[in-house]
């Protein structure tokens, strides 16, 4: 690998911590019981700073103001157009704070630097952009009445909004929820994932710098059960935006239904597909399928964790596959040119590991990879597995780590049962150079993107969600809006009286 041993001496990031507060109607505010919780550096496991714990009080403080904003203004009251004016500053100061914004996602999860600061803040920026394009052209339709009336609908915010993220992509799950909620004129109680609370508390600070009203969005730092549950289950929030595991996210929705039946859209777990045809470039192919596994680190939900490829390569794809995994560079993700860093946090390390075992004893062929590297902080060598078999925990199991799986197949009607036959349905990579290939792998996998000869593609207008147990609802594009605005009909006689 890149390195033999993880890292000598972690590079000190050159970024202040200003907010380790929980932010309320506007101001950055200690947790009413005082607690606060260390956020740790994965490259280490060393603390990086104390955050405010948030409770149960906190979110009822945090929702009362949030409901104020909402049925007293200025927000939804704003004209679109300041609203989306809010949004474009708002891009505007996260482009200016690029380099501290990614500097703190790095340090706080552990993802390379360059991949923060080069892909992922340019995104963030541009979904922003797009949403304060979308603010002043939400409206509704009028419709035709059998009878003599004039039928009109609005598309209405929804209300106050909870918003629950997890720490794998800290900043880009904050904008893909506060970006369609804002622009929609929605006010919002967002808690961030207790991992990872650092880059969001700074973007909600250059909202308000942006000219956010107090109260609108308000951020809460905390955990699962003590924050994220009276989130989910509180009588006087309105919608729920969910994303992370199933498994969360199946507590979420039933508490949303258990209190006030809230709509929940859920953005969950996946084993994604990524069939390699017989007809595919091999190089070009090992090299998409690498990606599409490996980035940032295995832990993305949408990651292609089941490579298929057909009998006819499955060889020379393995031997090369093999090869590029071993080409990773692993290491400090504050250094240039490394490609992987650390798992998030010891409970993903370990349950990485353990699946890794799983393999090599439910007889998959260990190609690399398999251990730790060095003996601090979470990094995993990459790993590869070949003569994976569908029934195997590897080949089902969410593993988010960099472990792949490489399945063989013969003929496409058996690669459509195989791909399709999960709970998850979240997305589906396709590399083939035949057309009738692609068009009928498209059409028949079951999921909510497929990507043909790409991965992970991810501009703003693309709408992104799960079919089957990967979730409900859609972020991102124009689907993401219908997901904060209600629709009221409005219907008067032709003739008044
Ligand atoms: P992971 O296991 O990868 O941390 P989770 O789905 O548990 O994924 O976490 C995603 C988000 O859900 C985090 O913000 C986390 O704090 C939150 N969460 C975890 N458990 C609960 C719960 N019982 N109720 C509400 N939110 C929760």
């Amino acid at each position: 690998y890149g390195t033999a041993a993880a890292i000598e001496e972690p590079i000190k990031p050159s970024v202040s911590i200003e907010h380790t507060k929980l932010l309320i109607n506007g101001q950055f505010v200690d947790s009413v019981s005082g607690k606060t919780f260390p956020t740790f550096d994965p490259r280490t496991g060393e603390v990086i700073t104390h955050v405010a714990e948030g409770g149960k009080e906190d979110v009822d403080l945090a929702v009362a103001v949030a409901r104020k904003a909402f049925d007293e203004g200025p927000w939804p009251k704003m004209t679109a157009y300041e609203r989306s004016l809010v949004l474009l500053r708002f891009a505007d100061l996260l482009e200016k704070h690029t380099e501290e914004l990614a500097k703190l996602e790095t340090w706080d999860n552990g993802k390379p630097y360059e991949q923060a600061l080069n892909v992922e803040l340019p995104i963030c920026v541009r979904l922003i952009r797009y949403y304060a394009g979308w603010a002043d052209k939400i409206h509704g339709l009028t419709a035709q009445a059998d009878g003599p009336h004039h039928v009109q609908t609005l598309h209405e915010p929804i209300g106050v909004c909870g918003q629950i993220i997890p720490w794998n992509f800290p900043l880009l799950m904050f904008v893909w929820k506060v970006g369609p909620a804002l622009a929609t004129g929605n006010t919002i109680v967002l808690k961030t994932a207790e991992q990872t609370p650092l880059s969001a508390n700074f973007a909600a600070k250059l909202l308000l710098q942006a000219g956010l009203p107090d109260g609108v969005l308000n951020v809460i730092s905390g955990f699962g059960p003590t924050a994220g549950a009276p989130l989910a289950s509180h009588m006087d929030v309105d919608k729920l935006a969910f994303t992370g595991s199933t498994e969360t996210g199946k507590i979420v929705q039933s508490l949303a239904a258990q209190s006030n039946l809230k709509p929940v859209t859920l953005e969950l777990g996946g084993k994604s597909p990524f069939i390699i045809a017989a007809d595919a470039d091999v190089d070009q192919a090992v090299e998409l399928a690498h990606f599409a596994l490996f980035f940032n680190q295995g832990q993305c939900c949408c990651a292609g964790s089941r490579t298929f490829v057909h009998e006819s390569i499955y060889d020379e794809f393995v031997s090369k596959a093999t090869a590029r995994a071993i080409k990773r560079t692993v290491g400090d993700p504050f250094k240039a040119g490394i490609e992987q860093g650390p798992q998030i946090d010891p409970e993903q390390f370990d349950k990485v590991l353990s699946y890794i075992k799983s393999g090599n004893e439910s007889g998959a062929t260990l190609e690399t990879g398999g251990n730790r590297i060095g003996s601090t902080g979470y990094f995993v060598e990459p790993t590869v597995f070949s003569n994976v078999t569908d029934d195997m925990k590897i080949a089902k199991d969410e593993i988010f780590g960099p472990v792949q799986s490489i399945l063989k197949f013969k003929d496409l009607d058996e690669v459509i049962r195989r791909a399709n036959a999960t709970r998850y349905g979240l997305a589906a990579g396709v590399f083939t150079k035949n057309i009738d290939t692609a068009n009928t792998l498209t059409r028949a996998l079951r999921v909510g993107t497929v990507w043909v000869n790409c991965f992970d593609v991810f501009d703003a207008a693309i709408p992104f969600g799960g079919y089957k147990m990967s979730g409900i609802g859609r972020e991102k594009g124009i689907y993401s809006l219908h997901n904060y605005l209600q629709v009221k009909a409005v219907v008067e006689p032709l003739k008044n009286p």
